[in-house]
């Protein structure tokens, strides 16, 4: 089997198990996205992803996105540009690129970040689509805002112009505990809905991987990110 049926069969498998994973929590599968994390692979790897029906993708380096990006914008009509998302830390001194290049940007967890992404943001594009990053877990890793301040984040982000605050976004600590990883992606669920409760309109709960999707798709998860099920193990 060459690249191309390898990453387009192992993307109609994880089609299958969004698709499962919904319908075992009564969801409607057609409620969940599917992010193609394709960073680390290059761009013949997206081309095949594509091919297959894929339509969006997430990064987290701008430079190598920028590269990505350029070659499937040429090689394309505009009408099949795939939407692109970061989902990788911000620095202060990427917001730029990244507010003229994406569609959405996952991993908010700052006001100054999200008021340059404001201000970068091209007036000639739409909105910039953006969640804000909590560390749900608590451990580990540095990114994401702390639960305890996500409440007036999101209210300040929920104002600034040329931004669309959609959601939230989680990366738990892995473990391979299904309701350990419940519990977590519940949290998030239970921000996301506090949240609505205080007046915001959020539609998006940005959370689930290739080795926890089910999980996350049983506490709501709307979009999971899925890099290493669809192109394989990263080096
Ligand atoms: C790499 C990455 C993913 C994809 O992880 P896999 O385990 O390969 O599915 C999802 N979200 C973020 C933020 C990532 O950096």
């Amino acid at each position: 089997m060459n690249r191309q049926q390898q990453i387009a069969e192992q993307l109609q498998a994880v089609r299958s198990r969004i698709i499962a994973a919904a319908r075992a929590a009564d969801r409607d599968p057609a409620r969940v996205r599917l992010l193609a994390v394709s960073k680390g692979f290059p761009v013949e790897d997206l081309r095949a992803a594509q091919a297959a029906g894929q339509d969006c993708f997430g990064e987290s380096y701008l430079n190598e996105a920028l590269t990505k990006i350029a070659a499937l914008s040429d090689s394309a009509p505009e009408w099949h540009f795939p939407e692109w998302h970061f989902i990788g830390p911000l620095q202060s001194n990427k917001t730029r690129g990244i507010a003229e290049h994406f569609s959405w940007v996952h991993s908010v967890d700052r006001l100054k970040l999200a008021q340059r992404l404001s201000e970068q943001r091209p007036a000639a594009l739409p909105p910039l689509n953006v969640c804000i990053q909590v560390n749900i877990s608590g451990e580990g890793s540095k990114s994401g805002v702390a639960p305890g301040e996500l409440d007036p984040l999101a209210h300040a982000v929920a104002v600034l112009p040329r931004l669309r605050l959609r959601g939230l976004m989680a990366i738990p600590a892995p473990t391979e505990d299904g309701a350990a990883q419940r519990a977590a992606f519940g949290r998030l669920r239970a921000a996301l809905e506090h949240l609505n409760t205080q007046g915001l309109a959020l539609d998006t709960l940005s959370m689930g991987m290739s080795d926890d999707l089910e999980a996350a798709i049983a506490e709501g998860a709307t979009l999971v990110r899925i890099g290493s099920a669809i192109f394989g193990a990263r080096d």
